[in-house]
């Protein structure tokens, strides 16, 4: 481990050599496989650690499930209280765990700040949330009663987590879940440990100085599917939050259903971009190059499919072509660069192969290749890809997590609705156009197929007011804003007579 890891986890308060296995505020190191958590940027390793193991699940499991039934029991807004100073700490920790971010993920220093912004936002949303956790009043069709619905407390979630958003969509799940009344087991990716330990941490720290919180109410295991895969099977977890690819998903689900469970799944996604006669040519080219080599291609909604109206295209892609020739690819550390390195050696391998079969089906590929020199030895680097397709062949239909942006050309509307509409996921989506009616129709119930669709803005990049999610085989859950709360928790129905009289529902007479 280098100084400044040292350095950084000193300062948010990590003890010593980092531990798999949170249980509440006690750490204790595992006694699975060991891993070694390796760079992205040089390949360096950045912590080693035994794993939790198969036994460490039930333990962790017990804890937060004790501490969710005191936890229930606090206030809501005592509950947004605590979220309240996990945001404050955050804040504090803004810069160190942005560059844990950067070191495991390997983000450009702005989109790891921007990842970390968006767990302050999301602790802000569920703060206001704590006071707002409401159910309708009903009229009754029964005379002297009331019909009313309550949310009460679900119980430990257990949320699983993908490597490229390491601290997000943990924070995402986390923050409603504490004000909701729930505890959190945690099985962050084996990709990235430290961010998980540190996330643990800076909870710790706040709970450990806020009495209402019982000890157990976020917990972490560190280990690979398996540890995942014993969570999706306890009885004892109402609900599991998936976030990763859609062959994990599909596990997920059948295992969660098998025991009747509930899964909230955020999967893959095939996202694409429709660009019409109308649109503001040069707003597309901004646009589209962020959400497609962001995160060097690793988002969940990194823009993968371009469909194009095909009197723009040439145009387009000439801007387009330029502008990825001037990509400032390297160190993700060093100011300037837009473009840091893919996860591994697997995503490179995953990126070439997918290139070539891009090209036997008809492509024409521009860039694309493995960058060897000016770049940090021991990363993988690559430069962002461009592909011609005649059609929507096979390969396009896949999401290779991965920089290549496919592009086609569409002549009528309908022909682009139906182009985008016809890949199995459907997660996020956009139209760049100046015609109202375009944009209306886009978003209407003929329109976009995905969860997300947006009109001049790319499909990357959500804010987290909105619920997150996708349709399809993106696994059709919903995280973050709007009314997402409601899947941490269990709607009660009461009905309560105020009268004197016993009438039944439907008129029913059931007299002795
Ligand atoms: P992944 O599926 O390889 O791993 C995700 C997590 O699932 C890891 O923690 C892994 O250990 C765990 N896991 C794997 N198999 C499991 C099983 N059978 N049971 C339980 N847990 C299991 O994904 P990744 O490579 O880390 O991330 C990239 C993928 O995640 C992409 O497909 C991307 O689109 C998707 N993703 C989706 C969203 C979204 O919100 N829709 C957000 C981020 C990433």
């Amino acid at each position: 481990m280098t100084h400044s890891i040292q350095d950084v986890l000193q300062r948010i308060g990590i003890p010593g050599q980092p531990s798999a296995v949170g249980i509440g505020t006690t750490w204790q190191a595992g006694a699975g496989e060991v891993l070694t958590g390796k760079s992205p940027i040089d390949g360096e390793t950045l912590v080693t650690l035994q794993e939790a193991t198969l036994g460490d699940v039930g333990l962790v499991v017990d804890t937060a499930k004790n501490a969710f039934l005191k936890w229930r029991q606090v206030p809501a807004p005592q509950r947004g209280e605590f979220v309240r100073l996990i945001g404050e700490a955050l804040r504090e920790h803004k810069a160190d765990l942005a560059a844990i971010v950067s070191w495991e993920a390997g983000k450009i220093t702005q989109e790891a700040l921007g990842e970390v912004q968006e767990m302050i936002d999301i602790c802000d949303f569920a703060v206001g949330l704590s006071r707002q956790l409401y159910g309708y009043t009903i009229a009754s069709e029964r005379p002297g009663h009331r019909l009313m619905e309550q949310w009460h407390p679900l119980g430990p979630i257990g949320v699983i987590s993908a490597f490229n958003f390491p601290v997000a969509v943990w924070a995402w799940n986390s923050m409603l879940a504490f004000v909701c009344g729930d505890s959190v087991i945690w099985k962050p990716s084996e990709k990235t440990p430290l961010c998980a330990i540190a996330c643990q941490q800076i909870v710790n720290n706040v709970a450990q100085d806020f009495p209402e919180v019982p000890d157990g109410i976020s917990n972490l295991l560190i280990g690979r599917a398996e540890i995942g895969k014993a969570l999706t099977e306890h009885q004892e977890i109402p609900l599991i939050s998936a976030t990763g690819s859609i062959p994990m998903g599909r596990a997920v689900a059948k295992t969660v259903a098998g025991r009747l469970g509930r899964s909230l799944l955020e999967l893959g996604g095939n996202n694409a971009m429709i660009v019409t006669e109308s649109a503001d040519l040069e707003m597309t080219v901004r646009s589209a190059l962020f959400s497609a080599v962001g995160t060097c291609g690793q988002r969940c909604t990194t823009l993968r499919r371009l469909i194009v109206h095909e009197t723009l295209a040439d145009q387009l892609l000439d801007s387009l072509k330029n502008a990825y020739q001037r990509l400032p690819i390297g160190n993700p550390l060093s100011a300037g660069t837009l473009v840091g390195p893919l996860v591994d050696q697997a995503a490179l391998d995953a990126m070439q192969d997918a290139l070539r079969t891009a090209e036997s089906q008809g492509g024409t590929v521009h860039y694309g290749n493995p960058i060897l020199e000016d770049v940090p030895a021991g990363g993988c680097y690559v430069h962002p890809a461009i592909v011609e397709m005649h059609s929507q062949t096979e390969i396009v239909q896949q999401e290779t997590f991965a920089p290549i942006l496919y592009v086609m050309r569409y002549r009528t509307l309908e022909e682009a609705f139906e182009m985008h509409n016809q890949v199995p996921q459907g997660l996020s989506s956009a139209i760049m156009t100046n015609d109202i009616r375009e944009a209306e129709l886009f978003i209407s119930p003929v329109g976009s197929d995905c969860g997300i669709a947006n009109v001049n803005v790319g499909p990357s990049g959500a804010e987290i007011g909105g619920a997150f999610g996708g349709e399809k085989e993106t696994g059709g859950g919903r995280e973050s804003g709007s009314d997402s709360w409601k899947a941490y928790m269990r709607r009660t129905t009461n009905t309560i007579n105020y009268s004197t009289e016993l009438p039944l529902a439907q008129g029913i007479e059931f007299n002795l």
